[in-house]
């Protein structure tokens, strides 16, 4: 079993790629952002933390994050791998991580772990953030700059109007860029010398992204030639 690892500034497009990941090597995408706001939506006292975290752009304490990532890596799914999109977002995760794969999880590595690194300039990062919709029905996600649905403001495949996240918008944004540049930047030097790292240009359209990605991780990862049954998260 292989994790693979996303690894890039939000708007960089790893929920978009993560998909099309799942799709070929079926595989499970975990995205922390995506548990996490299962966990505010919960009511919790918990829950409430988090979401004052989330919606002010500030990332949530390590301690809270890596023990729903630990819970959820030990899941059957995972047994043949996994995609992690939003995590790791610090040091002290990376190194929670590592720790972990070599000594607590029921699954471990194969081989090193790898992680894709999708990078994208802030002229289009901007862009791509303000104009994120997405589908709270089927979860496909929209941009009304770069892939707008066919009617506005609604889901091309089940007609459900799209949503913006709370987090994007313009002020929460800058928050969350300026997050990324101090916490999570430093990851990439951390996994050059802890993983194989896979710098891929995000700013290429959506399917020469993919096409870049799959050749890159390909030759670490067998294609399976049927899905699997058993579901992701
Ligand atoms: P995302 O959907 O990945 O953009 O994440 C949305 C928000 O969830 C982030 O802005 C953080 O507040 C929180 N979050 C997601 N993943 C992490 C993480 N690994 N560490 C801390 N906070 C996180």
């Amino acid at each position: 079993m292989v994790p693979i690892l996303l690894l890039g500034v939000p708007g960089a497009g790893k929920g978009t790629q993560a998909k099309r990941l799942v799709a070929r090597y079926h595989i499970p995408h975990l995205s922390t952002g995506d548990m996490l706001r299962e966990i505010e939506t919960s009511g919790s006292a918990q829950g409430v933390q988090i979401g004052h975290d989330m919606h002010q752009g500030n990332l949530v304490p390590d301690t809270v994050v890596c023990q729903v990532v630990g819970k959820r890596l030990q899941r059957p799914d995972c047994r043949n791998g996994y995609i992690l999109d939003g995590f790791p977002r610090t040091l002290p995760q990376a190194e929670w991580l590592i720790g972990f794969l070599h000594n607590g999880a029921s699954f471990r590595p194969a081989g090193p772990i790898i992680v894709v690194y999708l990078t994208v300039g802030y002229n289009d990062l901007y862009r791509r953030l303000l104009g994120r919709r997405s589908c709270p029905e089927c979860g496909r996600i929209y941009n009304d700059f770069t892939q707008p649905p066919r009617q506005a403001g609604v889901c091309d495949l089940d007609q459900t109007a799209l949503v913006q996240r709370h987090d994007d918008d313009p002020a929460v944004i800058r928050e969350r860029l300026s997050a990324y540049e101090e916490r999570t930047l430093p990851l990439v030097q951390f996994f050059r010398s802890h993983g194989q790292l896979l710098e891929i240009n995000g700013a290429e359209p959506v399917n020469r992204v993919s096409e870049r990605m799959f050749a890159a991780i390909d030759p670490f990862i067998a294609v399976p030639a049927c899905p699997p049954t058993g579901g992701g998260q």
